[in-house]
């Protein structure tokens, strides 16, 4: 196809403002899936992510569209991750296209992730054609929204598209706009070839599935390429692109969206954001601006029962053949045994990880409190990168302690900003701005991602009742006094719920803590300290009294049989227990203990 004639896009919005919905219906219009072949949302492959809503791998589809000029385009959308955990993802599948669909539900207005991800657009210097959704509700106000879209976000509103994705109405204007508005791609088909490796993923059948870019040059089936981040060279063995489903062509020229597969073997050799050239005469210098996705966020995951820790490996394993940015090694506790010590992107990506795991392969877990990556920087001049806190060196030996702080962006109605302004102040916030878009207050703070990962999100959620929008991106590593607080129960440290905190909440952290494993550990036949210490002071302690009875005891004579069933409770109960020094501590108590709050 000859440049002219092809127009590559996304389409970002705020979750549930219709971006699925707008992209199904721009496939349907164009015929590009019949009718009976059309199931709702056809870019949301994963059971997961129809039921939460969210689109995460970055999906595309090529659409052929007969416009009213009669001419024939080639249309590209590429369906970017919605998501702030797959921020660096988001950038460059923005990259690949040259325009954007900016969704914004008529009814709702501008939300955080709305901001967060039109700002990733206008970073990739894109043509945005404003969208306005849900046209057919009642409270639809599209002047008002309109007017929020160049208050807030700066960009030219009054030819914003007015649509409803649900009838369809508005969708051939919404066509029409992507040819007129949104300019063509560029590039030199003589040139030496320059792909860019938007996504790759496994697939049972192909192997690893590459989404490439064609910035310049042509790439056809059975070339030899060379990605430029790891030397390593393919030979290409099919190229094709996506109708939604895949189709085989011979050659991908610039400007065009398409796949390649070549026999490669793991998803962690093609990195998003790499530049694929040929072997011979390929080009001198990669696209800018490759950096590999780096977990940020690292939690412990044990199988519930021990007998399952084989299945668990391969589980990790298998999940990680399909995620480059999911990282595990092996980890021992004395609490829960053997398991694997993960890295994800996000908090996202750990539930969705964790759900997984669950849900595919059968396999109940315990998962650890997810911490951040910290810099310990030694006395001697080391510098440890932290990813346990159970690895916390001794303190005489540590000069400082950097983590990682985001800047995070809360969109609120006016009546729950005090709530939202304690929330992040109570957190470690400093507040960077506070500005009005309409009645919703927008504000602006810096936070240690370590408050954040916890249940921020959640108590966000719940003080603002569900009305508050988020968004985040990592800014630097800052010192701050930080401390390592172990818990001890029986005077034996345990390990899993080893953390770091904040000097100053070291107190209160550690008295939540041990209050609530009062409520959670079973009494035993001997009296039980529970303790929460900083390098060997102890600053807070609870004491579980002794047990006397049996649990028979309150069966007086003869009831064998209710007995037996109270024995066989135990019983099993015991196994999902943990021994602890001479404790026993159901798994339950570790799930609750990690869960503040
Ligand atoms: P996404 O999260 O941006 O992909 O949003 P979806 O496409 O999944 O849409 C979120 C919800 O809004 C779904 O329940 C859709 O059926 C609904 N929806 C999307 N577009 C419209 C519309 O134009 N009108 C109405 N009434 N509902 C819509
Ligand atoms: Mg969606």
């Amino acid at each position: 196809t000859d440049l002219a004639h092809i127009r590559n896009f996304s389409i970002v919005a705020h979750i549930d403002h219709g971006k699925s919905t707008l992209a199904d219906r721009l496939i349907q219009a164009t015929g590009t899936v019949q009718d009976r072949e059309m199931k709702e949302q056809m870019l949301d492959a994963m059971d997961i992510e129809r039921e939460r809503g969210i689109t995460i791998k970055a999906n595309t589809v090529r659409i052929d569209y007969r416009a009213d000029d009669g001419e024939t385009y080639v249309l590209n959308l590429i369906d970017t991750p919605g998501h702030v955990d797959f921020a660096y993802e988001v950038s460059r599948s923005m990259r690949a296209v040259e325009g954007s669909l900016l969704v914004v539900d008529s009814t709702q207005g501008v939300e955080a992730q709305t901001l967060a991800n039109v700002y990733q657009a206008i970073d990739a210097d894109h043509e945005i054609v404003p969208v306005l959704n849900k046209i057919d509700l009642p409270a639809s106000d599209c002047d008002k929204v309109a007017g929020q879209i160049e208050d807030v976000i700066g960009i030219d509103a009054h030819d914003a598209i007015r649509v409803s994705a649900k009838t369809g109405e508005g969708i051939h204007e919404t066509l029409e706009a992507i040819v007129h508005r949104l300019p063509a791609p560029r590039g030199d088909a003589a040139a030496p070839l320059r792909a860019m490796l938007v996504d790759s993923w496994y697939d049972a059948y192909l192997g690893v599935v590459v989404l490439v870019r064609i910035m310049d040059g042509v790439l056809r089936k059975g070339d030899r390429v060379r990605m430029m981040q790891n030397g390593s060279v393919h030979q290409v063995d099919r190229i094709g692109v996506f109708r939604p489903m895949m189709a085989v062509v011979d050659a991908l020229g610039p400007g065009e969206i398409g796949f390649l597969t070549a026999s490669i073997k793991q998803v962690r050799d093609t990195r998003v954001g790499d530049t694929i050239t040929h072997e011979k005469r390929g080009c001198d210098t990669p696209l800018p601006g490759f950096k590999p996705s780096q977990p940020v966020v690292f939690c412990g995951l044990f199988p519930v029962d021990s007998a399952e820790f084989e299945d668990l490996r391969e589980a990790i394993e298998k999940l990680a053949l399909n995620d480059a940015s999911f990282s595990s090694e092996m980890e021992t506790s004395a609490a829960l045994g053997f398991g694997f010590r993960c890295g994800f992107l996000g908090l996202l990506h750990l539930e969705v990880i964790r759900d997984r795991i669950e849900r595919e392969y059968d396999i109940e877990l315990i998962t650890t409190a997810p911490s951040v990556v910290y810099h310990v920087f030694m006395k001697d001049g080391e510098v440890i990168e932290l990813h346990n806190p159970a690895d916390m060196p001794d303190l005489t030996y540590v000069d400082h302690v950097e983590e990682p702080r985001i800047r995070a962006t809360i969109l609120v109605p006016d009546e729950y900003l005090g709530d939202v302004l304690k929330l992040c102040q109570d957190r470690r916030g400093i507040q960077l701005d506070l500005t009005y878009a309409g009645p919703r207050a927008m504000v602006v703070y810096d936070l240690p991602l370590n408050e954040v990962v916890f249940d921020f999100y959640d108590r966000l959620k719940s003080v603002t009742k569900g009305y508050a929008s988020f968004d985040y991106q990592l800014t630097e590593y800052r010192a701050d006094n930080l401390v390592k607080m172990s818990v001890l129960v029986n005077e034996e440290p345990v390990d899993a719920l080893s953390m770091l905190v904040h000097r100053d909440r070291a107190e209160m952290r550690g008295r939540a803590m041990v209050e609530k494993l009062k409520e959670l550990i079973p009494r035993h036949m001997f009296k039980i300290p529970i303790q929460a210490a900083i390098g060997g002071k102890v600053v807070a302690r609870e004491t579980l009294s002794a047990l006397r009875k049996d649990v028979t005891a309150k069966c007086y004579g003869g009831d064998v049989s209710r007995k037996k069933k109270l024995l066989e409770k135990q019983k099993k109960g015991k196994k999902k227990m943990r021994q602890f020094g001479r404790v026993e501590i159901p798994q339950e108590a570790f799930i609750s203990a990690l869960k503040m709050d």
